[in-house]
This record gives structure tokens, C-alpha cells and sequence, in this order.
């Protein structure tokens, strides 16, 4: 279903995120005619560039992002037809008023802010001052939002200045993972789950965001923030929520967004024994460098693997920790939710052996799709011998190729904010919630002076996060 004509103006046009993941994305929109011809996008950005020379940039992009069976010549060129550029400097006052002469009246408007956050207050000011945006435009915001509370809040206090929390779209692109949505309807649409969802039949939810790379090249950049920052305060928390929270009772965006806001302020504070923090270290096998070395600071202490486990008090969750876990150069790149359920309470079998708990998988890369491992009897003429099985939920047989053919996060993610569908994206409470929680963790190991545990690069993490299974009669999944 094609959205509305817009005027999209990517303020960071020619940076990495935009040649990556927005412009190949909008074109693959653009080739599915969600993205009708009557759409310009608008590069913004500091380079002095010519419009032909940033359609040639687009170009190259889309030659280098977009998978090559989707790259059509024709729709190619009537795509880089609806691009311009501006040149702007954020600080500066140049190219405003150019900018403005490039609005078209009647069109949803909508501005990325794909720089650093550094830039988001001069930006959304200048935006205003130059009456570029108007009291309906849209903005859309990019990871961090803020490296603690104060941050974060001083984040929310400049955008909101300047546009209402109805205007403002702040990106969390695991929110636009297909199986992620498919989270809620799985819930929310059957009655099969929902019954059992709560800490009477749940033992406990793992989380896991597993990474084979490292951060070279990005490294002193990445040791200023850590796994913390840069993948529990943001990512996994809205995995928790969205696992976590009551059913709203609407699938409407402040509906679900209180709900998620509510799981956020029954977060327990997190005891520092439930707390593993890892660094990757070399090894002889698997070649590389430390990342003390990639950190460009032999004496980092920032971790590059975290495992926390989190408690939930309120009525559903108490008694069902949430274990996360998240780490750079692992052994396979794998990110899931997997839901233990509890042993039934009584077993009517001689021989329990074979037993194993229920586990709901959802697998988010790579391979997305669900799983519910279920027991079954052990074919073959052995006796009533229990084994268990995966009752596979991976879409693509039912669904076909549409299966597939699911867009990427960003594009669907670009496509809600033409739409004006703020559901899948964080509201400023929100962030500033997560980061209340997360604030006395990283405080509380930075004033104990705590070193995070050295890993082989390569393995599954460092030992102490299997301990922080294994004293609870648990264990972590493996890393597959
Ligand atoms: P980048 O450094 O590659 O690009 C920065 C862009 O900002 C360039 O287009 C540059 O011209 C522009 N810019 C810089 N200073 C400017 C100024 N004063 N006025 C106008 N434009 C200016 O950065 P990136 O990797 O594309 O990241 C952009 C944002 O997206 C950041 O907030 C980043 O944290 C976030 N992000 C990036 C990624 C990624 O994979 N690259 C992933 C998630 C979030």
C-alpha cells in the first residue's frame, strides 16, 4: 500500500548509516511502489556537493547495499529523479533558506537526524528558526539517545523546545525486526500463550545478542559507551518490555508505550553479583587483537560482553528472572529470546529421562522465525520413552517466498514515520526510564573499580556468565 507523498530531508546524508541502511532502503520502497514518484528525498549534509554528484554517491550505494536481483537500471533512475541535496552546516546558517524553498506545501514532511547527537539540538533549533519545519513535521532520531539520565534528558528538553513528543521518532531499528513485531501478535492473537505467560509456568526468559566482530576501526568510539550502553539500556530492554508487558488495550502507540514504560519501572535494581562484565581477549587460533588494543587503551575497563541478571517486581514477573546477555566477538552471530517454562507438576512416566523443559525460541538473526521445543514419545517400540522436539514456527513454508521478502528494519521503520505510526518507536519516558535503571549499574561498577573478565575471542563468553546460570540450576543456551 503506497504511503503518502513526503518531503524526507536527511540532515547526515553522506555519512555511513544513510549510505548503508536509509537510501538502499528507501529505494527497495521506492521498487515496491510504497514510495510513490510524487516523494523527494533530500540529502543534507556538510560536504559541498553538487546534486549530481550525491545521486552518483546514491547510486553507488543502492550498487553496494541493495541486493543485485533488486537492482533494476530503470527504477534506479527514476529513483536518484526524486533525490536532491543541500548543502548544510548544522552550526552554521547556510543552505536554510534553500532547504526552505525545497518544501513542497501539502506533503508530510519528515527530517532524519542522522548525525551525531551532538548536532540535534543546533538542527532541530535551526529547523524552526528558519521555518523549514512546521507544527506537523516529523523527526526522526538516532541511536545513542544519551549516555546516562542527565543526558538523555537534556536530549528530550532541547527536541521538545521545538517539536511536540507526537513529532518526534526516536529509532530503536530492533523494534522493526519482523519477528519482534511478530512478538505481539504471537501473544496478543492467540490464546494459546497468554494464559500461561507469567511467572507460574515461566521459569525463566533468556535474551541473548551474540556477535562474532569486533571494534576495530570503531574502538575508541565503542570504549566510551560499552555492551551497557550500546546494547542493554536501548535493544535488549525493548525486548524485555515487549516480552514483559500487559496486553495494551489497543494496539495503539502511547497504549503500548505505557505498558512498556510500566515493565521499565519494575525493574529491580540489579544486585552487583548478578552482573558479568567481558572483554575479548586474542588467542593464538583465532588470530585478531585484544580489544585493549582495539580500544586504542591499554588501560580500558569498558566491556565489550555483559550478562546481567534482571528481576521484574510486579504481579506477573516476580520469581521469573530475565537473564541478558550480549558480547563482540562471540562464537557465532546469534540473537534469540528463549522462554523456559516450567516442569509439569507431576510426571506420569516410569522413565523422565529424556525430559527437558518447554522452551518458546524466537530467533531474531539469523534464520528469523519461532521454535517451541515440546516432548514427545520417542518413536520406535522402546516403551513410553520421552524425547523432545522442535515444533518449528519458521514462517517460510507456510508463508512462501513472502516469508522471505521481508523488508528491513529501517525500511519499514522510515515507512511508519511517513505514516505517522509512532508504535515502534521509544517515547522520551521511555528512554529516560531505561536509563534511570541503567544508570546505578554502570555507577556502581565504576565506583567499585570492577575489571571486566577477559574471554577467548571465539568462545561463548567469559566463565563467570555461566556461573551466574549455573548457581540459579540453570544454563545459557549455546551460542549456535
Ligand atoms: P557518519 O560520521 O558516517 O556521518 C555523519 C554525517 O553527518 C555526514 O553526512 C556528515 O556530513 C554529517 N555532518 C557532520 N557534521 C555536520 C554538521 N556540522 N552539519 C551538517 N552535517 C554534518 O555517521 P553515521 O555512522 O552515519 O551515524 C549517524 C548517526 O546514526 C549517529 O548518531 C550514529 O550514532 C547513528 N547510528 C549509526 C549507525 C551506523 O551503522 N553507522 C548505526 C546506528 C546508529
Amino acid at each position: 500500500i503506497p504511503v503518502d507523498p513526503f518531503d524526507l530531508v536527511i540532515f547526515g546524508g553522506t555519512g555511513d548509516l544513510a549510505r548503508r541502511k536509509i537510501l538502499p532502503g528507501l529505494y527497495l520502497r521506492f521498487l515496491s511502489g510504497q514510495m510513490t514518484a510524487d516523494s523527494r528525498i533530500i540529502g543534507a549534509a556538510r560536504a559541498d556537493l553538487t546534486e549530481e554528484a550525491f545521486r552518483q554517491s546514491v547510486r553507488e550505494s543502492i550498487a553496494e547495499f541493495v541486493p543485485k536481483p533488486k537492482q533494476d537500471e530503470a527504477v534506479i533512475s527514476a529513483f536518484l529523479g526524486q533525490i536532491g541535496y543541500v548543502t548544510i552546516d548544522a552550526k552554521g546558517e547556510g543552505g536554510w533558506p534553500a532547504l526552505k524553498a525545497m518544501m513542497r506545501p501539502g506533503m508530510v514532511r519528515a527530517f532524519y537526524f542522522s548525525v551525531a547527537p551532538a548536532l540535534f539540538g543546533d538542527i532541530a533549533e535551526r529547523l524552526h528558526l528558519h521555518g523549514v519545519a512546521d507544527g506537523e513535521s516529523r523527526i526522526v532520531v538516532e541511536k545513542p539517545f544519551g549516555r546516562d539520565l542527565a543526558s538523555a534528558r537534556a536530549l528530550n528538553e532541547v527536541l521538545a523546545q521545538h517539536f511536540k513528543e507526537s513529532q518526534i521518532y526516536r529509532i530503536d531499528h530492533y523494534l522493526g525486526k519482523e519477528t519482534v513485531q511478530n512478538l505481539m501478535a504471537v501473544r496478543f492473537a492467540n490464546i494459546l500463550f497468554e494464559p500461561i505467560w507469567k511467572a507460574e509456568y515461566i521459569d525463566h526468559v533468556q535474551i541473548t545478542v551474540a556477535e562474532t566482530v569486533d571494534v576495530a576501526g570503531r574502538g575508541a568510539y565503542y570504549d566510551k559507551s560499552g555492551a551497557m550502553r550500546d546494547m542493554v539500556q536501548n535493544h535488549m530492554m525493548q525486548l524485555l518490555c515487549l516480552i514483559a508487558m500487559e496486553p495494551p488495550y489497543h494496539f495503539d502507540p502511547n497504549a503500548v508505550r505505557d505498558e512498556k514504560l510500566k515493565v521499565i519501572r519494575a525493574l529491580d535494581a540489579v544486585k552487583p553479583e548478578d552482573i558479568v562484565r567481558g572483554q575479548y581477549r586474542a588467542t593464538i587460533d583465532k588470530g585478531g587483537d585484544s580489544y585493549a588494543v582495539h580500544s586504542e587503551n591499554p588501560e580500558t575497563r569498558t566491556e565489550s560482553y555483559i550478562a546481567l541478571k534482571v528481576n521484574i517486581s510486579n504481579w506477573r514477573w516476580k520469581g521469573t528472572p530475565f537473564y541478558l546477555r550480549t558480547g563482540k566477538k562471540l562464537r557465532a552471530r546469534s540473537s534469540e529470546i528463549a522462554i523456559t517454562f516450567r516442569e509439569p507438576p507431576h510426571s506420569i512416566f516410569d522413565d523422565h529421562t529424556g525430559w527437558r523443559e518447554n522452551v518458546l525460541v524466537i530467533r531474531l538473526q539469523p534464520n528469523e522465525g519461532m521454535e517451541m521445543m515440546v516432548m514427545i514419545k520417542e518413536p520406535g517400540p522402546g516403551g513410553m520413552r520421552l524425547t523432545q522436539v522442535p515444533l518449528d514456527m519458521s514462517f517460510a513454508d507456510a508463508l512462501g517466498s513472502e516469508a522471505n521478502d521481508v523488508p528491513d528494519a529501517y525500511e519499514r521503520l522510515i515507512m511508519d514515520v511517513i505514516r505517522g505510526n509512532q508504535t515502534l518507536f521509544m517515547r522520551g519516558d521511555e528512554v529516560e526510564a531505561a536509563w534511570a535503571w541503567a544508570d546505578p549499574i554502570i555507577q556502581g561498577w565504576e565506583a567499585r573499580g570492577d575489571r571486566p573478565q577477559l574471554y577467548d575471542a571465539g568462545s561463548s563468553g567469559p566463565e563467570d556468565a555461566l556461573m551466574l546460570m549455573h548457581r540459579d540450576g540453570r544454563r545459557w543456551r549455546d551460542i549456535r
